[in-house]
């Protein structure tokens, strides 16, 4: 529909057009605008080590300041950024950013941790994908180490035969590739023997219903044995309670990402968490700040 009407410019003002089509064409209509008018701001959430509350990771996301709109979440504008054609220069704005964010939290003397940046299908199947982050590592002066790139199971599925080459490609830099939302997409596992995938984030539909949904809890087990065995560094995510905390370290999970250690923030405000002589236990991490 959104097409269509893209193309007739006129219709914008047929009164018969839903009120939603309209939100949508104006919304579109603004996210040609946001990257040029600053729009877009990163946000934080931390991967602890679930035994110690060690910060492993923190993972950037994204979110619109819509200056009508107010603040608006990836699954209200990825999509259309993914239909529009504009995803890959919101990723490599996102990924310059979070390049840029790691290095400044360099003076708080944290060598070994890393950003996670998502990145969508069509972005890491560009060839210059991993010319852009070279040169991302490289403005900041990063090693690859320090980052991970995120992609869905349906993302490397659209890869296809490039999946090869472009893994290999991000791997010769060092930089690790995480699974994300493992277990909801629908693909073959023959991926995963790829050096370049070194993390598995377990999908939070998973670990919602843990411990008393005995199919959850069986399914999770599974792929923490599946993880364990490949050599792969699982993650599971969307952590909201004591209970999953409790289970998932019980059954051998070593990370883990959720509101039960702390929303995504603004850089400013995860800082206080990084800084080594403030680090919260895990026990103290139970700290939920507003929604973000
Ligand atoms: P994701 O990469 O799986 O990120 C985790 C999502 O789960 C985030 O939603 C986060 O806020 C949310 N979350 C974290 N802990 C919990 C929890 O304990 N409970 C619940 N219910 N939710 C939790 P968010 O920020 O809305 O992002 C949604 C998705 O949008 C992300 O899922 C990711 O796939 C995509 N995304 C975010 N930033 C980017 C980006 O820069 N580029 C691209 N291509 N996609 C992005
Ligand atoms: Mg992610
Ligand atoms: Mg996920
Ligand atoms: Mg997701």
């Amino acid at each position: 529909v959104a097409k269509t009407e893209e193309r007739n410019a006129y219709r914008l003002y047929s009164p018969l057009m839903h009120a939603d089509a309209r939100r949508r064409l104006s919304l579109a209509v603004d996210l040609r605008q946001a990257l040029a008018r600053k729009e877009f701001r990163l946000v934080f959430q931390p991967n602890v080590e679930l035994r110690t509350g060690r910060i492993m990771a923190v993972e950037a996301l994204v979110r619109w300041q819509h200056p009508e709109r107010g603040m608006l979440y990836p699954d209200d504008f990825i999509p259309m950024a993914e239909n529009l054609g504009l995803i890959r220069e919101i990723d490599e704005w996102v990924l310059g950013e979070a390049c840029a964010q790691l290095r400044r939290w360099d003076a708080l003397r944290l060598p070994s941790l890393r950003m996670a940046v998502n990145v969508s299908a069509s972005t890491i199947g560009r060839r210059a994908f991993v010319d852009r982050l070279a040169e991302a590592l490289e403005a900041n002066g990063l090693s690859g180490e320090r980052l991970l790139i995120e992609i869905t199971e349906s993302a490397i599925l659209r890869l296809g035969e490039q999946t090869e080459r472009t893994m290999q490609a991000i791997h010769g830099l060092g930089v690790g590739v995480a699974i994300d939302d493992f277990g909801t997409g629908y693909s073959s596992l023959a991926y995963l023997k790829l050096s370049a995938i070194a993390f598995l984030k377990i999908d939070r539909s998973f670990i919602a219903g843990l411990p008393g949904d005995a199919n959850n809890a069986a399914i999770t087990q599974a792929m923490l044995a599946m993880a364990r065995s490949l050599g792969l560094r699982p993650i599971a995510e969307g952590i909201e309670t004591q209970e999953q905390h409790d289970f998932l370290l019980r059954a051998g999970c070593s990370e883990g990402q959720g509101y039960f250690y702390a929303r995504p923030q603004p850089a400013q405000d995860i800082e206080g968490m990084l800084r080594p002589s403030l680090r919260p236990t895990a026990a103290k991490l139970h700290l939920v700040p507003p929604k973000a």
